[in-house]
């Protein structure tokens, strides 16, 4: 439960609780983070890499298009190879339009895979919509998967959404088309989610999204989804876009929504720089979740932006080599440092902030900014422990840090 300084927010009731593969999801689990890959999924290979590279990062779901027989027939291999990688993250299959005839002829996919995604806008038309819908739950109930019903709005269900433009324009007063489109997608969700229970599949393998590329039109949409249901959410401002619009975009939609106490999983829908790594969209998702105290992955360095006081790029330097130090040192540390993941270190420009906020951190460096002694003070859990200077600031610095945490962290013998 969130509070804020204008007093408690309103108690979200809990979602039903569903576990897609080995991860928990809904209720009161942590809220999870899911990543997509951009491989071709025939390419059982780089597919099992990336899938592999995400959950290194973070993912604990990965979700893979299952689009061509190619695809379907890879997914076996994929889930073996990630095997043979000691790496157990569930995969979940994206399916649109032929996701009924590839779970059928692909019984080793439909087995391998930890949940379904089905698209109720892209599930077939007229006659054959219901009939392939029911096809795909029918496949989800008899291996036990559960699934998530996506909406999304540039794939919208047309005949949801004309059935709701004829009855606004019978009202007397009509609604604004943009209302109709928000309840068109909510109506195509539940509807969906319904049909898929009288079809035999429990209430608590469903988890549904409806995703939009406009944050205020998310964060409304969500608010009524959750307050008129109880499946589990899963939380993405779609088509978000690159670099930091769709960093931004994202944290601004879907903070508001997590703050809430709305959204049981997320993922950010970023579109990577030519050459950058998919797993920054992990990254950013677990920044906005631990910046919201949701959960902690990774120690974090509070670093002020430094100004006209900061004597050089050495400050930005030190920010940089300590937060790739902690990140790349988490995979170790987090099992052999239970709690690691709360530390807090601080890396500060000059005297004005630097000492306070070095005294707030478990460990902090206050470097000397412009006229001051070229020399850094060390604070560790509020107290100054030791002075840097010279050239090797950086390394002794980091090797202080790697004591701290084999002191502070350390696993207690009982
Ligand atoms: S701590 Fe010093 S260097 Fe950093 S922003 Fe503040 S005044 Fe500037």
């Amino acid at each position: 439960m969130s509070s804020s300084i204008c007093g408690k927010l309103p108690e979200q009731p809990a979602t039903h609780r569903c576990q897609v593969g080995n991860v928990p999801l809904g209720g009161k689990s942590p809220v999870v983070v899911q990543a997509m890959t951009n491989t071709d999924t025939a390419d059982a290979a780089a597919t099992a890499n990336q899938c592999a590279e995400l959950h290194r990062a973070g993912s604990e779901l990965v979700r893979v298009t299952v689009n061509t027989p190619e695809a379907a027939a890879a997914v076996p291999e994929i889930r073996n190879r990630l095997e043979r990688m000691n790496c157990s993250v569930p995969l979940i299959g994206d399916f649109h339009y032929n996701g009924h005839r590839l779970l059928a002829e692909y019984p080793e996919c439909a087995q391998a895979l930890a949940k379904y995604r089905i698209n109720p806008g892209n599930v077939g038309f007229g006659k054959k919509k219901d009939e392939q819908f029911a096809a795909m739950i029918e496949f989800a109930c008899r291996h036990e998967k559960p699934v998530r019903i996506g909406v999304n709005w540039g794939s919208l269900d047309q005949s949801v959404l004309a059935r709701l433009m004829d009855e606004n324009r019978r009202r007397p007063l009509p609604k604004e088309n943009s209302d109709i489109m928000r309840e068109a997608m909510i109506a195509s969700a539940l509807e969906s989610a319904e049909h898929a229970e009288a079809l035999g599949l429990p209430g608590k393998h469903i988890i549904l999204s409806c995703k939009v590329s406009s944050a205020p039109d998310l964060i409304a949409i969500y608010r009524e989804l959750a307050a008129r249901s109880r499946y589990a959410l899963h939380l993405g401002l779609t088509e978000a876009g690159m670099g930091s619009k769709g960093i931004v975009a994202s944290t601004a939609a879907l903070a508001v929504l997590l703050h809430q106490g709305i959204g049981d999983t997320l993922r950010v829908s970023l579109t990577p720089e030519p050459g950058a790594s998919r797993a920054e969209e992990v990254i950013v998702a677990q920044e906005i979740l631990q910046s919201l105290n949701l959960r902690a992955f990774t120690p974090q360095v509070v670093a002020c932006p430094g100004c006209g006081r900061t004597a050089s790029t050495f400050f930005q330097e030190l920010a940089q080599a300590v937060q790739n130090h902690l990140r790349a040192r988490m995979p170790e540390w987090k099992n052999q440092y239970p709690g690691v993941e709360h530390m807090r270190v601080a890396v500060m420009g000059c005297v004005v902030n630097g000492p306070g906020e070095s005294k707030h951190a478990n460990i902090g460096i206050s470097l000397p900014g412009t006229g001051e002694a070229p020399s850094a003070p060390i604070y560790e859990d509020g107290e100054k422990t030791v002075t840097l200077k010279g050239e090797t600031i950086i390394a002794e610095f980091l090797h202080i840090i790697e004591h701290y945490v084999a002191r502070k962290f350390a696993k207690k013998v009982a």
